[in-house]
């Protein structure tokens, strides 16, 4: 798989992440959504400790593998994350100033 540099739709790039993942053999078994999810957390757990040590250049890259690692598990669990923004967004407008939250 060549990785362009031209602009790509996020489903584009699930596509691109969830094909990188299979070809490096993370998807040989059925992957458990719950372990997918933690995953998404271990990145950002990565780019706060990057955060606290003052490496600008690992927090990006830990910041990318966040998105990496959502888009590979939206790429695999068929979801299409550039309708649910959609659909979410446009739940969120409607939705009352702070709506009974603090932050
Ligand atoms: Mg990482």
């Amino acid at each position: 798989m060549t990785i362009t540099t031209d602009k790509k739709t996020m489903n584009e790039w699930a596509d691109i992440c969830h094909g990188i993942a299979r070809e490096k053999g993370f998807w040989d078994q059925e992957r458990n959504i719950g372990e997918a999810l933690m995953l998404v957390v271990t990145e950002l757990a990565e780019a706060m400790e990057a955060y606290r040590t003052q490496n600008d250049e690992n927090f990006r890259e830990e910041i990318a593998d966040t998105f990496i690692r959502l888009l590979d598990l939206c790429g695999g669990f068929k979801i299409d994350i550039e309708q649910e923004i959609v659909k979410k967004s446009l739940k969120n407008k409607q939705r009352p100033y702070k709506h009974g939250k603090i932050c």
